[in-house]
């Protein structure tokens, strides 16, 4: 298939995704030099630093509005002396994951799709992240460990879609992916190649011609699950991914975290959603957050996520109403609450 070179959006920024993943914000000063704000104003913790570094590509500092703290977008990233509250209802693998690593980089909880720890790391740090505390190093197998996992694909017939994750599985080389995909697509009883990411919003510099080529290539439906909380994350050249990959015939979906102080709003969520259609994405999930240590700050009970779900149902279409959920150990799918 004949895919163009996307590069009708300039910016300052260099255009290989690499250079911009190697030369991410990780000082919280430099972030806020760049933004205009007084650090005494909003402290951050050198120890949340420590435990979870600071990571902020640039070309999603520059969607920020300077001189404003309460910027959905800067509140995601920025490490919060809030994170240093302990509470001992909160912990660091609520939802027992290490528990079904049976096979490396492989979670299989679920009936008919398996979920693989794809790239050991994310080009974004998302501070309410339920994987914070995951040891992705231990858990991200290289060429020669994924054979037992595929092999453990392959003989079960009733898996009919992998779930690409990580990390954020876009983070991993073109080649390595390419190896990978096809490994899998070459699987019969798989028929669904779904790719968890937030790469395409932080970074769209990420989808080349060569990444659509090897999507393009595959026999699996391809399914794409963005990761996008507000509006104002997407931008002109999201956009023109987005339009790239739904022209490409794959599916678009996006699943967003229910934040206070981010997008805890009727107003805020329908405009997300309205923005994702104009795209051709079609909402999925809308996750209340798990109980991390680190992220309470971040949390939105149940009654009010109900509330919200409401309050978009009486404005949006039903396709535009994304489902609110919940994870669970020891549960079959994830728990629906709306
Ligand atoms: C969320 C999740 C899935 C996918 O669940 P869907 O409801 O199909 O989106 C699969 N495996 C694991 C381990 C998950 O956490
Ligand atoms: S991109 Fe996803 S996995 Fe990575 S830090 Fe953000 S929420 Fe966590």
């Amino acid at each position: 298939m004949n895919t163009p070179a996307l590069s009708l959006i300039k910016s300052d920024l260099p255009e290989k995704w690499q250079e911009i993943l190697a030369d991410l914000i990780t000082d919280p000063k430099e972030l806020l030099d760049f933004l205009e704000l007084e650090e005494a104003a909003n402290p951050y913790s050198p120890v949340a630093c420590t435990q979870f570094p600071v990571k902020v590509p640039r070309p999603f500092a520059e969607r920020m509005e300077k001189g404003n703290w309460h910027d959905p977008l800067l509140r995601q990233v920025w490490p919060d002396l809030a994170e240093e509250v302990t509470d001992p209802l909160r912990s660091e693998d609520p939802l027992q994951e290490s528990d079904f690593n049976d096979k490396p980089g492989l979670l299989h909880k679920y009936h008919g799709r398996v979920l693989l720890t794809v790239a050991p790391h994310c080009a974004i740090h998302c501070r309410y992240c339920f994987r914070r505390h995951f040891d992705y190093a231990a858990n991200t197998p290289g060429r020669a460990r994924w054979r037992e996992t595929l092999d453990y694909i392959a003989q079960d017939t009733t898996i009919e879609e992998v779930i690409l994750s990580g990390g954020d599985p876009l983070a991993a080389p073109d080649g390595y992916l390419r190896w990978l995909l096809n490994e899998l697509d070459a699987i019969d009883h798989v028929r669904t190649l779904r790719i968890h990411t937030r790469l395409p919003i932080v970074i769209p510099q990420r989808i080349t011609a060569e990444l659509r080529d090897i999507l393009n290539s595959l026999r699996c439906q391809v399914v794409v699950v963005l990761h996008c909380n507000h509006h104002a994350e997407l931008d002109d050249r999201v956009f023109e991914v987005f339009s790239a990959l739904a022209e490409d015939g794959h599916l678009l979906l996006n699943q967003s975290v229910l934040l206070k102080g981010v997008n805890d709003n009727a107003a805020s969520l329908i405009a997300l959603n309205k923005a994702l259609f104009s795209q051709r994405v079609l909402p999925y999930y809308l996750h209340l957050p798990d109980a991390v240590t680190g992220t309470g700050h971040f949390d939105v009970s149940e009654v009010r996520g109900k509330q919200l779900i409401d309050e978009l149902r009486s404005q949006l279409p039903g396709y535009l109403v994304p489902t609110l959920v919940r994870e669970e150990p020891g549960k079959s799918s994830k728990t629906r609450l709306a």
